[in-house]
């Protein structure tokens, strides 16, 4: 009996432990299983994380790692290759007037034409915002320029984005490197951005081949920013005042302030060069406020007239900009009404809710505002009507052009009808003409500017000037620019 009791008590041990046995087995096989799993996820999260890494999320496209590993990769291999940088214009414009959804469906709806129009092995690639790398194999310039204008011809197609037609443009700066050059990556992306620089100064919608020039042009700039640096304390700087005229009576109501620099290594340097290299430093803060200063103080001898002070959009766009100007009006004990801001519309489109509170903040403290060169960029009087403006003054292109073209005049007549409905003064500028004056008055402009008044004068000249008039025929344009006491 104890046998068979030891016999069935060994047999359930064994049992057991087979059981057991089995259990385990099969808990070992499941985690085989899993591991492989996991072992998988692995290798696809890190072929994922591996693409994440390289590709734009946007676009899908490669992005400027991957861009600067294949570029660095092509540079070693022979044959001549085209580096190229891509920038939408006037992206910002879309991002703010039609939102950030449209923006993006517009980059990757550019994107796609992009990547059809490339040539076959040539990469392009989203480096960030709204700029992009390509990257492809050519014969020479003439080749690479040709295979650029393409490109840019793919990104200007219109593309309908929840109900509206955006259209795209792009401006492409482009290198060339040759098979036996020393092609450093570093330098070939930066004379591509040179390029670039150089398609958006000279219009934009274009392809500019790098040229070694552009390499001169920078170190003028250069030379020019750390002149400009020293301008102040080397008392190069003065201010030019040029009176704006009612367009009827012809009497003076304000003085556009104008900023002179006269070096002493290359003599006078005009605005037209000297601003926008302060504008793409900081210098232009400097400049702007020594400018504001100068005017208001000018502006207590004049008898009644305001000054109308030009302001760059870098200036506007400043954080303390409103609390600035309001501080420095109350030191110098001047009404703000006899103070205009003038301003461009780039200051206003590319941060449109930001420019709308900075406008009504300085109308609430009575200042005035002028919207300046109107007609030549983007805005129309539909999409600046509800800024806070006092004035538009038409870009002297048009008055210049009246006389000879229709559409000139038509374009004029429109603006001050449409300006007048809004409620807002009109200023022609560059009135050189008895001509220009005629058809002016017709128009109905209500202020006039330029040259057949008085050109730019120095600020006793200008005081001289304030209580002059104008009659019709009778002020030969040499009489107005000699001034009376300069
Ligand atoms: P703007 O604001 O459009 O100024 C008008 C320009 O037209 C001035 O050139 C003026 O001298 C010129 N002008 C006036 N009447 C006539 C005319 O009848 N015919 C012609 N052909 N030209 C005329 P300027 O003084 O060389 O200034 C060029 C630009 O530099 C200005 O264009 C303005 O954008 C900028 N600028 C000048 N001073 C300042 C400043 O203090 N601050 C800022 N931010 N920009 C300034
Ligand atoms: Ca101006
Ligand atoms: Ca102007």
């Amino acid at each position: 009996m104890s046998e068979v009791a030891q016999l069935a008590t060994a047999l359930g041990k064994r049992w057991g432990l087979d059981r057991a046995l089995r259990d385990a087995r099969a808990t070992l096989a499941q985690q085989v299983v899993q591991l492989e799993q996991q072992a998988a996820e692995l290798a696809a999260n890190e072929s994922r994380a591996l693409h994440i890494a390289s590709h734009d999320a946007l676009t899908e496209a490669p992005n400027r790692v991957a861009f600067q590993r294949a570029l660095a990769e092509r540079a070693r291999r022979p044959g001549s290759f085209a580096v190229a940088m891509l920038d939408l214009d006037r992206f910002k414009l879309v991002n703010d007037t039609i939102g950030h959804l449209a923006g993006d469906a517009l980059l990757r709806a550019v994107c796609g034409q992009l990547q059809d129009a490339m040539p076959a092995g040539g990469m392009v690639a989203r480096l960030g915002g709204d700029e992009f790398g390509l990257l492809y194999d050519t014969t020479g310039e003439t080749a690479a320029l040709a295979t650029a204008n393409a490109l840019v011809a793919a990104c200007s197609t219109t593309v309908t984005i929840f109900g509206q037609s955006v259209r795209g443009a792009a401006s492409i700066g482009l290198v060339v490197a040759e098979a036996a050059g020393a092609n450093d990556p570093c330098r070939l992306l930066r004379r591509a951005d040179l390029a670039l620089n150089d398609a958006k100064r000279h219009g934009r919608n274009c392809a500019r081949l790098f040229d070694h020039e552009l390499d001169e042009s920078v170190r003028l700039r250069q030379r020019i920013e750390k002149g400009l640096s020293h301008a102040i304390e080397r008392g190069e700087l003065s201010i030019a005042f040029q009176p704006i005229v009612s367009g009827s009576a012809h009497e003076v109501v304000g003085f556009e302030t104008l900023l002179r620099w006269d070096t002493q290594e290359y003599g006078p340097v005009s605005p037209a060069i000297f601003i926008p290299i302060a504008e793409e430093s900081n210098l232009i803060h400097d400049l702007g406020d020594w400018v504001m200063e100068r005017s208001l103080m000018a502006v207590k001898r004049f008898p009644g007239q305001y000054v109308s002070v030009n302001v760059s959009p870098r200036q506007f766009r400043r954080q303390n900009f409103v609390a600035d100007v309001s501080a420095r009006v109350q030191r110098a004990g001047v009404d703000p009404a006899r103070v205009q801001i003038e301003i461009t519309e780039t200051a206003i489109f590319d941060d449109a809710e930001g420019a709308a509170r900075t406008l009504d903040a300085l109308r609430a403290l009575g200042f005035r505002i002028a919207l300046d060169d109107f007609g030549t960029g983007y805005s129309s009087l539909y999409n600046i009507r509800t800024f806070a403006l006092d004035t538009l003054k038409i870009d002297r292109s048009f008055i210049e052009g009246m006389p000879r073209e229709r559409e000139s005049l038509a374009i004029v007549r429109s603006i001050v009808h449409l300006a007048h409905s809004l409620g807002l003064n009109v200023v022609a500028e560059g009135v050189e003409t008895q001509g220009h004056v005629d058809l002016l008055r017709a128009a109905g402009a209500s202020h006039l500017q330029g040259a057949y008044f008085s050109i730019p004068v120095n600020a006793a000249q200008a005081i001289g000037l304030a209580h002059r008039r104008w009659l019709a025929g009778m002020a030969p344009p040499l009489l107005a620019r000699t001034g009376t006491d300069g």
